[in-house]
C-alpha cells in the first residue's frame, strides 16, 4: 500500500515527486512510454528560470528526475492498464507489477501531439514530418515548410519556423482560422508566410532522403494538388493522455481533466491531477512544474487530515 502513486514523469510529475518524497510520503512514480514527457522531444529550453544560458530538454528532465531520486522516490517504467477509483484506497492495474493501491493518487500523464492519420506519415516522423517546431525547426534552414492546422499552436508554430525557413505554407482545411485574432494578425504581417486555405491533407510524399512534398485536396475545385516541401510540421492539437481512466474522472470536451479552480483537485476525492492532462491552455514547463508542486501538497493535506 503506498501513501502517494504518480502517474507520469513529465515536469508535473516529476516535481510533485521532489515535493512528495521530501514530506515523507514515499511516492510511487510510474513512468509510462514517453519518460520525461514532451520536453525530452525537445533541444534548448531558454524559458526555465534558472538556466541563464538555457538547457537542452532532456538535460533537465534528467536533473528533475535525480532531484526526486535524492529524497528516496521510487521509480518504476510499465504502463497504467487500468484503474479503479470507485474507492479509496485506489487500485492500479501496472503492467509486470500487477494491482498495487494508493491512498492518494497523482495524474501527470500529459498529452501527446495528434497526427493526421494520413499515409507515409507516421513513417517519416524525424525525417521530415514532426509536431515540435521548437525541436526541429532549426534542422531547416533556408528550407521550404508546411505547418499543417488553423488554430493559435499552428500559427506560432508557423511564425517561429519562419526564423529558419525561407517559406513557410500554411495548411489549413477551412477558409477560416480557428486561432486568436493577435496570432493571425501576427501571422498575416509575416511576409515569409503563405496561405493554402481549404486545402485538405491526403498524404506525405517522401524519397529515400525524407518528406518531398504534401498532397492535398482542394475542397473547392475537389481536385489534388502538390505541395513541395521539404518538411511537414504537423500543428492540429493535442490529445490529454486520460483514456486509461475510463472516464472515472470528469473531463472536458477534449478530455482534459477538470480541476478546482486554484488547486489541483479532480472531482475524486485523493485524485489530484497536474501538467498538460488538465491544462490546454498554458502548456509550459514551468506551469506544469508548478502544477506538480500544486498537487503534492494537496496530496500531503489530504493524506494528513485523512489520518487524524
Ligand atoms: P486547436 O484545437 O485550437 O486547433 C486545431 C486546428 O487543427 C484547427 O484549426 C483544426 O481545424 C485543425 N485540425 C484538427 N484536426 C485536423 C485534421 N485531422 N486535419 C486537418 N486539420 C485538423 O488546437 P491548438 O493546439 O492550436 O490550440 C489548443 C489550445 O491552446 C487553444 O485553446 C489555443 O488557444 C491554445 N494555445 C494558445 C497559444 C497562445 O496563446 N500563444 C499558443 C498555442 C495554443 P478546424 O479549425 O477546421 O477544426
Amino acid at each position: 500500500m503506498y501513501k502517494s502513486v504518480i502517474v507520469g514523469t513529465g515536469p508535473a510529475g516529476l516535481t510533485a515527486a521532489i515535493y512528495l518524497a521530501r514530506a515523507n510520503m514515499n511516492p510511487l512514480v510510474i513512468e509510462g512510454p514517453e519518460p520525461g514527457g514532451q520536453l525530452t522531444t525537445t533541444t534548448e529550453i531558454e524559458n526555465f528560470p534558472g538556466f541563464p544560458e538555457g538547457i537542452m530538454g532532456p538535460e533537465l528532465m534528467d536533473n528533475i528526475r535525480k532531484q526526486a531520486e535524492r529524497f528516496g522516490a521510487e521509480f518504476y517504467t510499465g504502463w497504467v492498464n487500468k484503474v479503479d477509483l470507485s474507492d479509496r484506497p485506489f487500485k492500479l492495474q501496472v503492467e509486470g507489477k500487477g494491482e498495487i493501491a494508493t491512498e492518494t493518487l497523482i495524474i501527470s500523464t500529459g498529452a501527446s501531439a495528434k497526427y493526421l492519420g494520413i499515409p507515409n506519415e507516421q513513417e517519416n516522423i524525424g525525417r521530415g514530418v514532426s509536431t515540435c517546431a521548437t525541436c526541429d525547426g532549426f534542422f531547416f534552414r533556408n528550407k521550404e515548410l508546411i505547418v499543417v492546422g488553423g488554430g493559435d499552436t499552428a500559427l506560432e508554430e508557423a511564425n517561429f519556423l519562419t526564423r529558419f525557413a525561407s517559406k513557410v505554407t500554411l495548411v489549413h482545411r477551412r477558409d477560416e482560422l480557428r486561432a486568436s485574432k493577435i496570432m493571425q494578425d501576427r501571422a498575416r504581417a509575416n511576409p515569409k508566410i503563405e496561405w493554402a486555405l481549404n486545402k485538405t491533407p491526403l498524404e506525405v510524399i517522401a524519397s529515400d532522403r525524407g518528406v518531398t512534398g504534401l498532397k492535398v485536396q482542394n475542397n473547392i475545385t475537389g481536385k489534388e494538388e502538390v505541395f513541395d516541401t521539404n518538411g511537414v510540421f504537423v500543428a492540429i492539437g493535442h490529445h490529454p493522455n486520460t483514456d486509461f481512466l475510463e472516464g472515472q474522472i470528469m473531463t472536458d470536451a477534449n478530455g482534459y481533466i477538470i480541476t478546482t479552480s486554484g488547486s489541483s483537485e479532480t472531482t475524486i476525492s485523493g485524485v489530484f491531477a497536474c501538467g498538460d492532462v488538465q491544462d490546454s491552455r498554458y502548456r509550459q514547463a514551468i506551469t506544469a512544474a508548478g502544477s506538480g508542486a500544486m498537487a503534492a501538497m494537496d496530496s500531503e493535506k489530504f493524506m494528513e487530515s485523512h489520518e487524524h
